[in-house]
C-alpha cells in the first residue's frame, strides 16, 4: 500500500554485460527497490560476443517495471530516470519498425582485430588517437559497426538512406524508453565509438569516413544530464523523464564521488576498468592507458584517464559456469582464503585478448604451475589474484601517465567497486599487491549510482554534482596494504613471467 509520500526517487536502468538490472535511489543515495535479471550472451565463435537486443530490453523493462512497483509501494514518487550501460557495445536498428538488424555485438568481441590490426600497420593509430583518445582496437564500436554495415544485407544503402540507427545500448535503450522520439546518446558513451573527437565533441568526418559510417546513423551527442525524452506512458503508466545517461565506467565515477583531478576508482565486474579524473584539460596519457571523457555537463567536458582490463569477473565466471569448480562467485572467497599462499599457481585470464597495458589481442589465457596437489582453491586464488595483478599493472603504467594528475592515488587510495569488490579477500589483495589503501563505498552499485545522481542533476533534484555527492557518497571500509615488499615482489615477478608467456609476441 501506498503511504504518505516518502520523497523523490529516480530510477537507475544498470545494463551490464552479464545482467541488467534496475534501482530506485531517494535523494540520500540510499537504495529504495531493486530488480535483477540475467542477460543472456552468444559466442558464435571464437573471440566472439553477441547479445540478441531484444533481451536486452525485455530483462530492462521487466526490472524496471518491477522497481518502479516496488518503489511506489513505499511511497516514493518517481522524478527522473537513468541510464547506464555496458560500453561501445554496438547496436543497428530500423527507424522505421525499431526492429534490429542482427545481434549486438558486445564490446569483448574481437571480429574486428585484424582490421584494427591493419589500421596500425597502416599508421593510422597516431590519428585515431589524437581525435579519440583511443588506441585502435576492436573493443570500439567502430569496426562492430563497419562489420555490421558491410556484412547485413542492404545495411550500408539503408545507414546512407537514413532507415537505419546505430547506437551503443544507452541510445538503443533510450529509442525503445521514449517511443522512438529520441535518438541520442551522451558524450562519455560517444567517447567510447572511435569515431568522435572528444575535444571538438563532434562525430569525427574522417573517421566516419574510413569506417564507412554514413551521417544520418548516427545519434545526436549531448551532455551527460539534461533532458533526452520521456517515457513513453504505455511502458510504466506515466511519462518519466529521462535526465542522464552515461558509459558504466564514467558513471561509476560519479558515483564513486571522484570529481576533483586526481581521484581514481577500480570496478571490478566482468571486466576491471580504473579511472582517473583528468580534469578539464583534455589528457596526453602514456601507451596502452586511454584518454576519455568522464562526463559533459552545461557543454563542459571534463575528461578522465583509462586502463581497462577486459578479463576480470569472467575468470571467476569460468570456474563456475566453465569448469563447475564453485557453485556460485562468492564461494571463491572462502576457497582462496583457506591456502596459505597460491603456492606458484597463476591464472591468466586473457580469454578474448589482453588489455591494458598490453593491448594484445592476439593472446589467450594461460594456467601455469599445475601440480598434482592443485586443486579448485588454488584455481580461485588464481583467478582473483589475477584481478590484483592487473590492477598493479594498469596503475604503473598509469603512474607514468603524463597529464594525468593521480593526486588522490598518489596520496594513497583507490575507490572500488563492482561485483567482486563484495569479496574482502580480493579487496585486501588488491590493496597489498598495489600497494594503496583500497577504500569501499557503502554503497558498491556505483555505476547505477553515478546514473541516479546524474539523472538527479538532469532533473534539478541536486543543484550540482558537487551537491549530489555530497548527499549521497559515504565510505564503507578501507583495506590498508599489509603485504611485505619481498613477498609483493616475488608474487609480481611470478605473474608477469606467466603474462610473457600468454602474449603472442613472445
Ligand atoms: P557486470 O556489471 O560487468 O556484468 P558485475 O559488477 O555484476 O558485472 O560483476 C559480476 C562479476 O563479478 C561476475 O563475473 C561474477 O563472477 C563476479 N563476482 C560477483 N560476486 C563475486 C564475489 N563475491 N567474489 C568473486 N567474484 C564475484
Amino acid at each position: 500500500m501506498a503511504g504518505a509520500s516518502s520523497g523523490p526517487a529516480v530510477l537507475a536502468i544498470d545494463q551490464g554485460t552479464t545482467s541488467s538490472r534496475a534501482i530506485v535511489f531517494d535523494r540520500a543515495g540510499g537504495i529504495v527497490a531493486t530488480a535483477q535479471q540475467p542477460l543472456p550472451q552468444h559466442f558464435p565463435r571464437d573471440g566472439w560476443v553477441e547479445q540478441d537486443p531484444e533481451d536486452i530490453w525485455r530483462t530492462v523493462l521487466e526490472t524496471a517495471r518491477q522497481a518502479i512497483a516496488g518503489a511506489e509501494a513505499r511511497g516514493f514518487a518517481l522524478a527522473a530516470v537513468g541510464i547506464v550501460n555496458q560500453r561501445e557495445t554496438t547496436v543497428l536498428w530500423e527507424r522505421g519498425t525499431g526492429r534490429p538488424v542482427h545481434n549486438a555485438i558486445v564490446w569483448q568481441d574481437r571480429r574486428g582485430a585484424d582490421r584494427c590490426r591493419e589500421l596500425v600497420e597502416s599508421g593510422a593509430a597516431p590519428a585515431i588517437r589524437r581525435a579519440t583518445g583511443l588506441v585502435p582496437d576492436s573493443y570500439f564500436s567502430a569496426t562492430k559497426l563497419e562489420w555490421l554495415l558491410n556484412h547485413v544485407d542492404g545495411a550500408s544503402a539503408a545507414a546512407e538512406n537514413g532507415a537505419l540507427a546505430f547506437g551503443t545500448v544507452d541510445s538503443f535503450l533510450l529509442w525503445r524508453l521514449t517511443g522512438g522520439a529520441a535518438h541520442a546518446t551522451d558524450a562519455t558513451n560517444a567517447s567510447r565509438t572511435m569515431l568522435f573527437d572528444i575535444e571538438a565533441q563532434a562525430w569525427d568526418e574522417a573517421l566516419c569516413g574510413e569506417f564507412g559510417v554514413p551521417a544520418p546513423v548516427l545519434p545526436e551527442v549531448r551532455d551527460s544530464a539534461g533532458a533526452f525524452g520521456v517515457t513513453d506512458p504505455a511502458l510504466f503508466g506515466a511519462a518519466i523523464p529521462v535526465t542522464g545517461i552515461a558509459g558504466d565506467q564514467q558513471a561509476a565515477l560519479v558515483g564513486q564521488g571522484c570529481l576533483t583531478p586526481g581521484m581514481a576508482k577500480s570496478t571490478y565486474g566482468t571486466g576491471c576498468f580504473i579511472l582517473v579524473n583528468a580534469g578539464r584539460e583534455r589528457p596526453e596519457p602514456g601507451e596502452g592507458i586511454l584518454a576519455t571523457v568522464a562526463w559533459r555537463l552545461g557543454g563542459e567536458t571534463v575528461y578522465a584517464v583509462e586502463g581497462a582490463i577486459f578479463n576480470a569477473g569472467t575468470a571467476v565466471q569460468w570456474l563456475r559456469d566453465g569448469l563447475g569448480v564453485i557453485g556460485e562467485s562468492a564461494a571463491s572467497e572462502a576457497l582462496a582464503a583457506g591456502l596459505p599462499g597460491n603456492e606458484g599457481v597463476y591464472l591468466v585470464p586473457a580469454f578474448t585478448g589482453l588489455g591494458a597495458p598490453w593491448w594484445d589481442a592476439g593472446a589467450r589465457g594461460g594456467l601455469f604451475g599445475l601440480t598434482r596437489d592443485t586443486g579448485a582453491a588454488h584455481l580461485a586464488r588464481a583467478a582473483l589474484e589475477a584481478c590484483g595483478y592487473q590492477t598493479a599493472d594498469l596503475l604503473d603504467a598509469m603512474g607514468g601517465a603524463e597529464g594525468a594528475r593521480l593526486r588522490e592515488f598518489e596520496a594513497g587510495r583507490l575507490r572500488a567497486d563492482g561485483g567482486m569488490a563484495a569479496n574482502d579477500w580480493l579487496m585486501q589483495f588488491v590493496a597489498d599487491i598495489a600497494g594503496a589503501p583500497v577504500e569501499r563505498p557503502a554503497v558498491t552499485e556505483t555505476t547505477a549510482l553515478g546514473a541516479a545522481l546524474l539523472a538527479g542533476v538532469g532533473a534539478g533534484l541536486y543543484g550540482s554534482l558537487d551537491e549530489a555527492v555530497a548527499a549521497a557518497w559515504r565510505p564503507d571500509r578501507i583495506f590498508a596494504p599489509s603485504m611485505p615488499a619481498d613477498r609483493r615482489k616475488a608474487l609480481l615477478a611470478g605473474w608477469r613471467a606467466a603474462v610473457d608467456r600468454v602474449r603472442s609476441g613472445a
